[in-house]
């Protein structure tokens, strides 16, 4: 009997995907009638916009680059008009430098040209193409993927993660089942980048349409695994997966890579495949709009990058004169930011609009003294101590923070979650990574 595999610790949480998980991808419509584009929707330097207002753009245009190794360029995501390239919101609450173009008011397909040698290019030149399409992490990290393959030696375990385990988000779910030949076709492509030896897909049993799919579809090629993975939170956390799928656990501290292993996001990989084989930019992506019964619209979108929250949440049926009560937030309901604007844009790496009432987004409530009930620390995933990361962050003494290990903290939230002194652990801990990380590296120095 085929037994699903998993990792320690972390939680079963409620997976509230029922709203989306059998909604079809189709594209939101009606088109913007307006993009913002923020010229950084990755990690790494912003780019430089290569438009002024007034320029005409076609879809796919390229409008922002920088000729550094830690940058992506960023794409038109419609035909139009430049109106602006000035300081505008985004959903991580600070502002950036983006490019404003008026769309017009008939928007055309994207006229994609087939690369059908795509297998006699040269490992130099495919990680060329990942860099000058824009492809970044579209499960949330959004490091550029050119920057992920960049070592010259072979990494013999490609690792495409199609966990999904955030609640709310059927995004990668709907892609995998219905863009499973996408799927694997970037997958062949990053497994010869990488020089991989085998490749797993590893994905949660609540999504069994994905996996008969995917193993129909790999049956044929001997170095492909579909993993059936434990539906637990955070099973798409890399380190997690990483140890699910190949038993191995990345020392603290250590690149994935170190332990022969490269994760890609599903999204992330067929991005890849379209931007290979169909010379397609990452200008738009299939995000998950979504919240328990607060959508009439729910479902999986194909979305221009640099649409706004208001324009995504009206064309699902939201009266956004009714959401009193309720925040946005962008990303997964456990790891994603609440935003404090309408006008906040969608980037490459939000898997998800979310209008979810305020009490599961904030804590209600005064938090109280840790009680050490050790609850957090019994559900850590990555077997930290959350309440006494906590504590020295709200001390400021970065020092016992960095001793604690707040740089492997994986951001998942389940201490928060679970803690029931309602005390704003994550946040904290969040808050004294940066300092932390400071730290280390002037120790490893
Ligand atoms: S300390 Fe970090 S990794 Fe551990 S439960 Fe809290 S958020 Fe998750
Ligand atoms: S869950 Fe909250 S109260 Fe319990 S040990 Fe952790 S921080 Fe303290």
């Amino acid at each position: 009997m085929r037994r699903e595999k998993s990792f320690d610790k972390g939680m079963y949480i409620p997976h509230h995907k029922e709203y989306t998980n059998e909604k079809n991808i189709t594209r939101l419509l009606p088109y913007p009638e307006e993009v913002i584009i923020p010229l950084n929707q990755h990690i790494g330097e912003t780019v430089d916009p290569l438009v002024e207002p007034g320029d005409r753009v076609e879809v796919g245009d390229k409008i922002g680059d920088l000729d550094e190794f830690w940058s992506a360029p960023v794409f038109a995501s419609v035909s139009g008009v430049v109106r602006a390239v000035e300081e505008r919101p985004t959903g991580t609450g600070c502002d950036c430098l983006s490019v404003v173009i008026e769309a017009d008011e008939e928007q055309p397909e994207f006229q994609s040209s087939v690369r059908k040698d795509w297998q006699s290019l040269s490992i130099k030149e495919l990680k060329q193409l990942l860099k000058e399409n824009g492809i970044v992490g579209m499960g949330g990290a959004a490091c550029p993927t050119h920057i992920n393959v960049s070592a010259d030696d072979p990494v013999p375990n490609l690792i495409l993660n199609g966990a999904e385990c955030e609640p709310f988000l059927t995004c990668d779910h709907r892609m995998m089942a219905e863009w499973a030949d996408k799927l694997v076709k970037g997958a062949q492509i990053l497994f010869k980048i990488i020089q991989a030896q085998d490749c797993f897909i590893g994905i949660e049993t609540n999504k069994p349409d994905a996996i008969e799919i995917l193993e129909e579809k790999t049956a044929g090629l001997d170095n492909f695994h579909v993993v059936p993975l434990d539906t637990k939170y955070p099973q798409g956390y890399k380190k997690t997966l990483i140890k699910a799928v190949t038993d191995k656990e990345p020392p603290m501290g250590a690149r994935s890579a170190e332990v022969g292993c490269i994760v890609r996001n599903v999204g992330t990989t067929i991005a890849i495949y379209e931007a290979v084989v169909h010379q397609k930019p990452l200008f738009e992506r299939v995000t998950t709009v979504s919240g328990p019964h607060t959508v009439p619209e729910a479902g999986n979108y194909i979305i221009p990058i640099g649409t706004t929250v208001r324009h995504i949440l009206t064309s699902c049926g939201v009266d956004l004169n009714n959401i009193e009560g309720h925040k946005v937030v962008m990303g997964g309901a456990m790891t994603g930011t609440a935003v404090n604007t309408l006008d906040a844009p969608l980037t490459k790496s939000d898997t998800g609009v979310l209008l979810l009432p305020e009490e599961m987004v904030n804590i209600s409530g005064e938090p109280g003294p840790c009680i050490r009930c050790g609850k957090c620390v019994d559900n850590c995933p990555m077997f930290l101590f959350p309440n006494e990361l906590s504590l020295s962050a709200e001390a400021e003494d970065y020092h016992e923070a960095e001793r604690l290990h707040a740089t492997e903290c994986a951001e998942c939230g389940i201490c928060s979650y679970v803690c029931p002194s309602l005390r704003p652990v994550v946040e904290n801990i969040v808050q004294a990574k940066p300092e932390a990380k400071k730290i280390r590296r002037s120790k490893n120095k």
